[in-house]
């Protein structure tokens, strides 16, 4: 699934239009009402910042989180909401354009990030604001590198942007979600292939090298990493609602008493932890007095929230990417292999629902919705299945063009013979994460399809075949997965490659291949997981996306140029790619080579688990589809 820098969520809006309409304008007056009851204020603000985040500034929300979607109507991953007290705007970039316009009605301004003539939040507010405005922001729910530059271009223009603790969201949302309490589980060894306490004592040494004697850790797949445990709180996200703090002899966990189940402590002491736990608000209590007893620095991600960053005074703060995101980034040996395997399972079960669409399809009763449901269950029948890693995107025809876009019965259409199928999904099994698409044609593809199709094919194995020097950054290679768009004057607006994680979130920092810099990316490392995925998308007509999970590993290369290490990519995902959709013309010889490789590799790896399961259809149609191509 296509992430830019951050965010991507399913869809769940839908409804009557009027009452809709209504509902939003009440929400706006209520809001707005707010502004200057001096009970929930400081002092009365003139705008208001509703971020996407949550206090973890996860991407993906719990439903009582979902706090932009509740006011403006637009349930997208990304984007911003600004209220005013005449004016109402959402900043949302290219992936949603066409979401938001259908979900907002005419109370609000779409705000398109990623052109040029749009401008920021911050500029905006600037111009739009009476002279000495306050603008208010709930400071959990805004990262500190988000505040800074709001903050700064507010001060220019002779406001101020104040922070407000009672979220005024929650306060008109009547019957907000109550937060979840989902359980928590260890996993074990033989998945993370390294106890929590070796991992803590790796962090310890890290803080060391940068005379840190603190990490505070909020990045919830952070905590769930370092402390080998997985959670249920978020939907498709395997992470619990959780702080921790790890000094140089002391280890803290701040979560809901409910969810320390025997198992979980059973698990602290046989991995030989010693942790403190306290109870999930206590954070900003705690941190506050360890920050005043710790001698060295305190090393917090840039990402966290302004409200903890803020109670550490700049000159003991460290503010980058987290040990714990690197080491979680760069996979070791254990889950290397638990990747490649869930892989081989996740490609059996897809190879099942292509078979079975290929016979489905022209009898004209398979839709998105119904496929997407009977692809989970085919991913249900393989080993270590927990559940879908995010909403799969089945999308047929115009649809495929929404680049986020996931069936609702609303929008749900048929598959036909006559489009093209753009399907996007990924399953979370306890050794690995998955995420694949593949786009396919049921009948005759129209010239413009194919070419289009083997432009994104001929990018993404131009990107995948790359050898490039370590430690480069991810944005080095973006150009080269576009370059046969760019050629005739296409491109897409997403970006092509994020990190994912280990039985974890499938979008991962902190490096990423994007045409904007990842701001915290240590660059492409060995051990380290991308996803490989260009597109191209000619809206109300068709989408067309083709993505692999790709391993980094060492090239064999002649050369050392001043002994650097370089790597290039293995692709770890198994599912054919149609070779009806090429135009062979376009190819090299050295591409219809890979891609015969690569099919003898899907047919070799995962031909053998179809057979297994019984599966002889999917098998014979694995052999079709992997047939070399001349
Ligand atoms: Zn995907
Ligand atoms: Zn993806």
């Amino acid at each position: 699934m296509p992430n830019s820098l951050n965010r991507c969520l399913q869809d769940d809006h839908g409804g009557d239009q009027n009452m809709a309409h209504m509902k939003h304008v009440n929400n706006l007056v209520k809001l707005r009402s707010l502004f200057k009851n001096l009970k929930y204020v400081p002092e009365p603000i003139q705008g208001y910042v509703v971020p996407s985040d949550d206090a973890h500034q996860s991407e993906y929300l719990a439903e009582c989180d979902k706090r932009r979607a509740f006011i403006s109507g637009f349930t997208g991953s990304a984007g911003t909401a600004v209220i005013t007290e005449t004016q109402a705007c959402l900043w949302t970039d290219g992936r949603y354009f066409l979401q938001a316009t259908k979900q907002m009605d005419d109370n609000w301004t779409l705000m398109k990030e990623g052109i040029p003539t749009t401008p920021t939040q911050g500029a905006w507010l600037s111009k739009a604001l009476p002279a000495g405005s306050r603008v208010g922001v709930d400071p959990k729910l805004i990262s500190y590198s988000a505040w800074k530059p709001l903050q700064t271009q507010l001060e220019a223009a002779g406001h101020s942007l104040v922070p407000v603790a009672t979220n005024l969201i929650d306060l008109i949302w009547n019957d907000r979600p109550a937060p979840p309490k989902g359980t928590v589980e260890p996993l074990p060894l033989v998945y993370t292939g390294k106890t929590s306490k070796t991992k803590v004592e790796e962090v310890r040494t890290m803080l060391a090298e940068k005379g840190a004697t603190l990490l505070v850790v909020t990045a919830l797949d952070e905590v769930a990493w370092l402390l080998n445990l997985r959670g249920s709180d978020i939907a498709y996200n395997p992470v619990f609602f959780s702080y921790a703090l790890v000094t140089m002899h002391s280890v803290h966990l701040f979560m809901d008493e409910c969810k320390l189940t025997p198992s979980v402590r059973q698990h602290f002491n046989q991995e030989d932890l010693c942790i403190t736990i306290h109870p999930y608000e206590k954070i900003q209590d705690v941190l506050t007095e360890q920050i005043s007893e710790q001698e060295g620095k305190i090393w917090i991600s840039a990402g966290a929230s302004y409200a903890l960053t803020s109670l550490i005074p700049d000159k003991k703060r460290v503010s980058e990417a987290t040990p714990i995101a690197l080491m979680k980034a760069i996979k070791n040996n254990v889950e290397i292999q638990g990747m490649i395997n869930a892989h081989i399972r996740d490609a059996a079960a897809l190879c099942c629902y292509f078979a079975w669409l290929e016979k489905e399809v022209v009898k004209g009763t398979v839709s998105e919705v119904s496929g997407a449901s009977r692809l989970e269950e085919f991913r249900r029948e393989q080993e270590n299945f927990v559940g879908p890693s995010f909403e799969t995107i089945s999308s047929s025809g115009p649809n495929g063009a929404i680049i986020h876009y996931t069936p609702s019965p609303e929008s749900d259409r048929l598959l036909t013979v006559d489009e093209l199928y753009l399907c996007d999904s990924g399953g979370q099994y306890k050794d690995g994460t998955t995420d694949v698409t593949r786009t396919i044609h049921f009948g005759t593809p129209t010239q413009f399809e194919k070419e289009c199709f083997t432009r994104v094919f001929k990018g993404q194995f131009f990107m995948g075949t790359s050898v490039f020097p370590t430690k480069i950054k991810g944005n080095c290679l973006d150009t080269l997965a576009r370059k046969y768009l760019w050629d005739v004057g296409l491109d897409y607006l997403h970006g092509t490659g994020h990190g994912i994680g280990s039985f974890l979130n499938v979008h991962e920092g902190p490096m990423g291949i994007s045409w904007r810099i990842y701001p915290e990316d240590p660059g492409l490392q060995e051990g380290m997981f991308l996803s490989n995925e260009p597109g191209f998308y000619e809206d109300g007509k068709f989408g067309i996306r083709l993505e692999n999970i790709c391993r980094i590993v060492p090239a064999n290369v002649p050369y050392k140029f001043k002994d650097h290490k370089f790597l290039t990519f293995e692709t770890v995902t198994l599912v054919p790619i149609q070779t009806k959709m090429l135009v062979r013309e376009m190819l090299t010889d050295k591409e219809v080579a890979y891609l015969n490789d690569y099919h003898k590799q899907c047919r070799e790896k995962v031909g053998p688990l179809l057979k297994k399961m019984g599966h002889h259809e999917a098998w014979e149609w694995l052999c079709r589809e992997t047939e070399p191509i001349v």
